[in-house]
């Protein structure tokens, strides 16, 4: 068997699988063998060194069932309620706390800069961004936001898809192009400003079409959306138009590959018979816009289904192999699984 390669990843929802679990007594499971997509055992095996691990507060009443909702021919799941920020911010420092207490039991570092990164793809530990999916938490005067940045904060998407102070996210609806809502508010823009001059990262994934432009027009820092997919190959609203994608090559940025079925299959439903050779035509489509240097891995292990080609964690091999027999030569296969990330966020972070 050939070797696989590093795989460093733009999404999972690990903190969200712990907190909902119990909080930091879970822990100590993710040494052992743990549920879900991810753990230490079967992260090694699949070469995974690490990724953004979000930080996200859940909906009442969300949990799997909206996948069952998802597998259908055409969709169109309400927007969630809107949460408060006294309600959010408990649940984001109860999930910083565990990604805190993986890094107190040796699991992961919490990486603050590219250096931190490169130590830990050469040392061998999981190398952790901690990253906010949607930004209830933060106040407008972003107190919140200095205390979360001195914690390790690094990158931040303003919504997921309910409505907030700074602009609303999409709704699961497949068929539909991501134009449907709003755009950023002041606040929002704002927010954006903020992020900027502290070099967090801002995240597209989930936002509007009209947020998407908002934040083109305003940010001085490379354009990203984490786990996000070709609109073209996948009319989920959740996806990049190539026009969006055009917007992400001229700002340097990338995109990274999410394999949430649903955002994958031609016919948007959540089903997880899809073949290896959906994520290379998405792949392929990403980069004929975006180039070799503007694509990257962005899983979403722990938030959705995933094929059952890779199953988990442990399966990352079968798609780096998949992207060989595909003709990627090597160079090009270690840009997808972590050089572009690092090359991003030299630039963003810098
Ligand atoms: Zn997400």
């Amino acid at each position: 068997m050939r070797r696989t390669a590093l795989v460093f990843d733009g999404h999972n929802d690990v903190l969200l699988r712990m907190w909902e679990a119990g909080g930091r007594s879970a822990v100590a499971a993710f040494a052992k063998g743990d549920k879900g997509h991810i753990d230490l055992p079967r992260a090694r095996k699949g070469g995974f060194g690490g990724g953004f691990f979000a930080i996200y507060v859940p909906s009442p009443g969300d949990d799997e069932d909206g996948f069952e909702d998802m597998a259908q021919p055409s969709y169109d799941l309400p927007l969630p309620e809107p949460v408060s920020q006294a309600d959010a911010l408990p649940v984001v420092l109860g999930q910083a706390a565990i990604l805190i207490e993986m890094e107190r039991q040796g699991q992961v570092k919490i990486c603050r800069s590219t250096a931190d990164l490169r130590a830990c793809f050469k040392g061998g530990r999981m190398a952790a961004i901690m990253h906010m999916e949607g930004a209830e938490a933060i106040d407008p005067d972003f107190h919140a936001l200095d205390v979360l940045h001195a914690a390790g904060l690094r990158s931040l998407g303003p919504v997921w898809s309910r409505p907030t102070i700074w602009g609303e996210g999409v709704p699961f609806r497949f068929p539909s192009d991501g134009d449907t809502g709003g755009g950023l508010t002041e606040a929002g823009k704002n927010l954006v400003r903020a992020c900027n001059k502290r070099h967090i990262m801002v995240d597209l994934s989930h936002m509007t079409e009209a947020g998407f432009w908002d934040v083109a027009a305003i940010s001085d820092a490379p354009l990203v959306a984490t786990h996000s997919n070709a609109h073209a190959l996948c009319a989920s609203a959740r996806n990049l138009t190539d026009k969006q994608l055009a917007a992400i090559t001229e700002s340097g940025g990338m995109v990274g590959l999410n394999f949430a079925t649903a955002f994958l299959r031609e016919d948007g439903q959540m089903k997880a018979d899809v073949p290896l050779e959906t994520m290379l035509r998405h792949l392929d489509h990403l980069m004929g816009i975006l180039g070799e240097d503007g694509v990257g891995l962005g899983s979403d292990f722990d938030g959705a289904q995933v094929p059952e080609a890779i199953g988990d964690v442990a399966g990352l091999p079968v798609l780096i192999t998949a992207m060989r027999d595909h003709q990627y030569g090597e160079a090009l296969v270690e840009k997808l699984c972590h050089g572009n990330w690092l090359r991003v966020l030299d630039k963003t972070w810098e």
